[in-house]
């Protein structure tokens, strides 16, 4: 006779429609289902689950089960454009703001379908506080993710209870931020607006901290080598409960998991590899700045002049910005730029010094060929570990949301990348930003991508790193101890 230990456990994942938090949360899905005895459901709209239906069938393997349960997002009712699921399609603020619209409306079938789907446990994007209440009229577990590392848990923690920016005056006056295992500077310009003051979002904060607190734990994409004393600062000086579980992307293994991980990639992947096969060995400067981050024409035209000057070799990802003009009727109007300088994508395909990529990249792929030296990057979470798995230094271009807290962490601490200069944080992604000037820009791609004397620190580093990130993963190693030690006591709660 079966016991209750051996049946089956159903975890429900409610992932926000970002790539950034959606992507992780998936393979967190993936990593569970695969773990055998768990089944899982994820809940989305109908665009964002075909972005991954191909991805979950090549896992649906006997004994593994995963099914996206869909929900229609009330994009009409918005006056969003059809399809507009996601944020990486909202290029504007006046969208983004519709889209977060409709999917707060979306609430009550929500609530509803997590109660009838009878799962023994909910992982639940932090964006949704209202899951904890829904977890606990069921009398199950709610898992918070919200995709960021310890690290930025714990600055956040000490810049709201200690407050040292209220002691600075300038803006650009660097200061020590409190009681952290390491002497973490940052300056005032580089603070999110809600550290500094009441805006219209501390509320929303308060309340997910809150749902954070009252949480089962929360579940962290990253591993315990990597950030250990904030891991332990995070559990015992703030006392919230946690398993780190990552790095989640590690668990693409298949090429095909690779080439297909998050959206359609917009080049040939092919054509790609062959061109990054003809370059040496750590001779190209990869630069993406995630899913969302969009940079002014001026500032395109300073990158790109950085890069003639550097004469460096590179692959450069460019999100698409979308102009949307709201017309009469209210829908959209949409015009694709991409603001390159004339000749400049034709000089640098021509001479082989460059190769652009205008929408999706496959991002995990190219950062594990050889020929990839360095990472410039806007120090999203995600894209940060998976410069770490990759062994490369990075060079840090912090915009929005947490990352120059992110940015302190890998210059500060890991020293594993160099920053660019940026010193002004803003609001959106979309909006703009002071100029970094060419100038900066080459000082800080000479530094990553220079030769041994300028950049063989950062890269030893930065190479010890991915082998402790790979050795998180494997059977015993620390990452995969958690995740089973999670799934057993979801087990022992249920048991109750
Ligand atoms: N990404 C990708 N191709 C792209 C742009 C982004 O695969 O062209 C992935 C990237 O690998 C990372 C995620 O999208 O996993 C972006 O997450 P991150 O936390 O770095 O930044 P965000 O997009 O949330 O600002």
């Amino acid at each position: 006779m079966s016991s209750n230990n051996d049946k089956q456990l159903h975890i429900i994942f409610l992932p926000y429609m970002a790539p950034g938090h959606m992507m992780p949360m998936i393979e967190i899905a993936r990593i569970f289902a695969s773990q055998g005895g768990t089944r899982a459901t994820i809940i989305t709209t109908p665009a964002n689950a075909s972005r991954f239906q191909k991805t979950i069938n090549r896992d649906n393997k006997p004994g593994h089960l995963i099914t996206f349960l869909t929900v229609s997002l009330p994009t009409k009712e918005v006056g969003l454009p059809e399809g507009c699921e996601n944020l990486v399609s909202a290029q504007t603020r006046e969208t983004t703001f519709k889209l977060i619209r409709a999917i707060e409306m979306l609430q009550p079938k929500l609530e509803t379908m997590l109660v009838e789907s009878k799962p023994d446990c909910i992982v639940s994007d932090y964006l949704y506080p209202w899951t904890v209440d829904v977890a606990k009229g069921i009398g199950i577990p709610r898992l918070a993710f919200s995709g960021s590392c310890f690290f930025n848990q714990c600055i956040c923690y000490s810049l709201e209870k200690y407050r040292p920016h209220d002691k600075i005056v300038s803006e650009n006056e660097e200061f020590v931020v409190t009681d952290l295992p390491d002497n973490i500077t940052i300056t005032k310009s580089q603070l999110q607006d809600l550290v500094k003051g009441e805006t219209s979002f501390n509320a929303l904060f308060d309340r997910l901290k809150e749902a954070e607190k009252k949480s089962f734990g929360v579940l962290i994409n990253s591993f315990y080598e990597l950030e250990r004393d904030y891991a332990d600062y995070y559990r015992k000086v703030i006392g919230i409960k946690s398993w780190h579980i990552g790095p989640l992307s590690l668990f693409n293994r298949s090429l095909d998991d690779k080439l297909d991980r998050g959206d359609k990639s917009t080049v040939d992947a092919h054509n790609c590899l062959s061109w990054l096969d003809s370059k040496e060995s750590n001779s190209v400067l990869y630069i993406c700045f995630g899913s969302l981050t969009r940079f002014t024409k001026p500032q395109i035209t300073e990158m790109a002049s950085a890069l003639q000057n550097s004469g460096c070799s590179f692959i450069w990802v460019l999100g698409k910005v979308m102009k949307c003009n709201d017309d009469e009727s209210g829908s959209e109007q949409e015009a694709e730029e991409w603001w390159l300088p004339d000749g400049f994508e034709e000089t640098a395909l021509a001479n082989g010094k460059g190769f652009i990529i205008k929408g999706w990249a496959p991002q995990v792929l190219i950062l594990e060929h050889n020929a990839i030296g360095g990472f410039m990057t806007h120090c999203g979470w995600n894209s940060i570990l998976e410069g770490v798995c990759a062994g490369v230094p990075l060079i840090t271009w912090p915009v929005f949301a947490e990352q120059f807290y992110n940015e302190k962490l890998v210059t500060q601490v890991l020293k594993v990348g160099v920053p660019v200069g940026n010193m002004v944080w803003k609001a959106w992604a979309t909006d703009e930003s002071e100029l970094v000037e060419k100038e900066k820009i080459e000082i800080a791609i000479s530094k990553v991508m220079g030769g041994e004397e300028e950049a063989g620190n950062v890269r030893t580093k930065a190479k010890m790193l991915k082998e402790l990130a790979y050795k998180a993963v494997e059977a015993e190693g620390s990452s995969n101890k958690d995740i089973k030690a999670l799934l057993q006591e979801i087990k022992m709660h249920r048991q109750g």
